[in-house]
């Protein structure tokens, strides 16, 4: 974003790291199962187009995107693999789609028949991918709906059946839904067979889906958090379960701006949140809310100096925020200084900083703001 080279306050993007995890999850699966890779989102916020090549290179077959600007911002640079947009189009977004040759997700009547109509009017044909609501209650037709709505999807000539898939809401915190989901997409499944209906390709899992029910595979998985390095907590009713050892992407780090002596009785920040106790060293960080370090974390999180944890102290302003660095070896200006990411020894993940928050791993990789540039390393 041309920031980069002016700008202490930096996302470092392990790709070496990105691609290992890529391959690791691949060795999870059974043959034959694809991998897609979802980007949406900027790539959870590590930057769509380093990661969808790196995704690919790495052995991911489809990528996916959140909505049909990111796909169409893909392919104007250039990227040629198979994408798959998530959440679907609306109907003025059509010529688009077929334009840049990308694939939707599909759940109603209307829609399919306006893609089919303007695929037929250009003499080609609209990859779709059939979404089942199992239990999300958010995008989908419903699981016992889906023999007649594949019929009625098969008199529609252009429209080509590439999948289809549900999306598990609590496979990181509910067994018994998820079962119960990944039950109702069977019996979906086992209707079509009965009425004679062909079976497109099957996909369910996220990444808590494929790391807490490995036996879900189908024929691909849609992953996300864990290509990003994060992997999603265990089940209480599953404790032991072997999962590949993720590694984290992205270090999100800034520089000591300044280090102002204060003594003992000083406020700190805006409202006065933080006095000093005793005489103090406070570090100055250029980074701030208006970076998506999240205001509610004021005086609630740590950071690395030096390789040692240090709070942060008072509110988190725009720009800038403050450490106590009284008990560090001496902290000078322009050190390194971690928000997340490893610092010699120690580390602070994203989780630990999402968990601080009040929530979770994904809005804090997503929150990390445009005035951050991302640094490949
Ligand atoms: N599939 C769909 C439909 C999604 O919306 C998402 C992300 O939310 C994913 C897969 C990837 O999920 P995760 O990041 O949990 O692996």
């Amino acid at each position: 974003n041309g920031l980069g080279l002016h700008r202490s306050t930096r996302a470092e993007i392990d790709l070496d790291a990105f691609r290992h995890n890529v391959r690791i999850l691949r060795q999870t699966l059974k043959p034959g199962v694809r991998l897609m890779a979802v980007v949406k989102a900027d790539a959870y916020g590590h930057g769509a187009l380093p990661c969808a090549g790196a995704a690919m290179e790495a052995g991911a077959d489809v990528l996916g995107v959140g909505i049909i600007a990111e796909g169409l911002e893909l392919r104007r640079c250039g990227v040629e693999a198979p994408i798959h947009v998530l959440i679907g189009i609306l109907p003025d977004e059509i010529d688009d789609l077929l334009h840049h040759n990308l694939s939707t997700t599909l759940c109603t009547r209307p829609l399919a028949e306006a893609l089919a109509k303007r695929a037929a009017a250009l003499n080609q044909s609209a990859d779709i991918h059939i979404k089942v609501d199992t239990g999300m209650g958010r995008l989908g037709v419903s699981w016992e709906e889906l023999p007649a709505f594949l019929e009625f999807i098969r008199g529609l000539k252009t429209l080509n059946v590439c999948s289809v898939f549900t999306h598990l809401s609590s496979a990181d915190e509910d067994a018994d839904y998820t079962h119960r989901q990944l039950q109702r997409m069977d019996q979906a499944l086992q209707s079509l067979h009965q009425r004679g209906l062909p079976c497109p390709p099957v996909h369910c899992d996220n990444s808590a889906g494929l790391l807490n029910f490995p036996e879900s595979q189908h024929d691909m998985v849609r992953l996300g958090i864990a290509l990003y390095g994060v992997t999603p907590p265990a089940l209480p009713e599953q404790p032991a379960r072997t999962v590949p050892t993720l590694r984290s992407v992205m270090h999100w780090k800034t520089r000591v701006l300044r280090i102002n002596p204060l003594p003992a009785n000083s406020y700190l920040s805006y409202g006065r949140r933080f006095v000093t106790e005793r005489d103090s060293r406070i570090a100055v960080l250029p980074v701030g809310y208006a970076d998506g370090l999240s205001r509610s974390l004021s005086g609630n999180m740590d950071v690395l100096v030096g390789g040692r944890r240090a709070p942060q102290v008072g509110a988190i302003c725009m720009d800038m925020c403050l450490v106590d660095v009284t008990d560090l070896p001496p902290v000078q200006e322009g050190d390194e200084v971690v928000l997340f990411g490893r610092q010699g020894e120690a580390a602070i993940t994203v989780e630990e900083m999402s968990a601080r928050d009040d929530t979770i791993p994904y809005e804090t990789l997503c929150s990390v703001g445009k005035r951050v540039p991302r640094v490949y390393i």
